[in-house]
């Protein structure tokens, strides 16, 4: 969960002058970047779950004001959501009541400033009232091992970093990374939304890709993370097709037969600290899968709608 308002973009735009008419667009009640109902909806009829890795990142005016006229400043600090907005904590915590799972996602600065990690696991597990035990670090920002040290002794048990902006293939080995040894473990191949869509010109072409690296994953008996930001790229005015790419991805992973829900629940079906994902993917299959389409409630703006 990168961005979920589309404010700093129509900031910063109106602030350049290349379009006065994006200022519009703050008074806009109308959030395009308010993606949560659509992500549920996907899953939900696909009966899957997914991880919402949260994001408590520092405000600009906590950085250094040499950043408030950058670009990078605004894109960085700007615009970002507070867990506390009650839209926001009233969302994290009805995702983790239908079976979503809620993880971190390790601000810009975590890898430089690790005692980061326990201030922001413990204020989202406080305003959710959940256990986190996975990360994803943002931006990649990622020091080997040292960031998977700090990680662990924060208390996270499993994490996501490893992958690539650009490419959509085998990366870091088919197996469970193990950088210590122990119970803490790293899952070595992403997917990342960018990457698959550039992986081709037309829809088809991407899902061929993907097609492909789900087929080199079953080979292998590895983990895939599809690792979509909620948020903007489910807004198909700005990211036309990303969503529906999501979907369509995890639609041809069961086709073929995988096991695909949130990676904090793949970590619990391993053995520690020495088992596999083939070891993972029999615990699983014993186990009873939710039923598909389960009713879920809609979530806005303005709170919690049943209907
Ligand atoms: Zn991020």
């Amino acid at each position: 969960m990168d961005r979920i308002y589309k404010t700093y973009q129509y900031v910063w735009n109106a602030a350049q002058g290349l379009d006065l008419r994006e200022l519009a667009g703050v008074l806009s009640s109308k959030n395009p970047y308010w993606t949560f109902d659509r992500i549920m909806d996907i899953e939900a009829s696909l009966g899957v779950r997914s991880s919402f890795n949260v994001l408590d990142e520092m405000r600009l005016s906590e950085r250094p004001k040499s950043e408030w006229l950058t670009k990078t400043g605004w894109k960085l600090f700007a615009g970002r959501y507070d867990i506390d907005d009650p839209d926001v904590a009233a969302t994290l915590r009805v995702l983790d009541a239908f079976g979503w799972e809620i993880g971190l996602h390790g601000s810009y600065t975590s890898s430089e400033n690790p005692e980061r990690f326990e201030y922001e696991k413990d204020r989202i597990e406080s305003v959710v009232d959940t256990e986190i035990i996975g990360n994803r670090q943002h931006y990649w920002n990622l020091s080997r091992p040292e960031t998977w040290r700090h990680l662990s002794k924060a208390g996270i048990k499993y994490d996501t970093s490893l992958g690539s902006s650009t490419d959509i293939d085998f990366q870091h080995g088919y197996d469970l990374v193990r950088p210590f040894d122990d119970e803490f473990v790293v899952f070595p191949w992403s997917l990342m939304d960018g990457a698959v869509m550039n992986s081709g010109e037309t829809t088809e072409e991407i899902l061929a890709n993907c097609r492909d690296v789900l087929a080199a994953a079953r080979h292998h008996r590895s983990v895939l993370v599809l690792d979509w930001h909620a948020g903007d790229v489910f807004s198909d005015t700005d990211y036309p097709g990303w969503g529906d790419v999501y979907e369509r991805v995890i639609e041809e992973a069961l086709d073929m037969g995988a096991w695909v829900g949130p990676p904090g629940e793949f970590y619990e079906a391993v053995s520690h600290p020495d088992g596999t994902v083939e070891g993972a993917l029999e615990s699983l299959a014993q186990r009873e899968k939710p039923a598909s389409g389960a009713e879920v409630p809609a979530v806005s703006e303005g709170g919690v709608t049943d209907d």
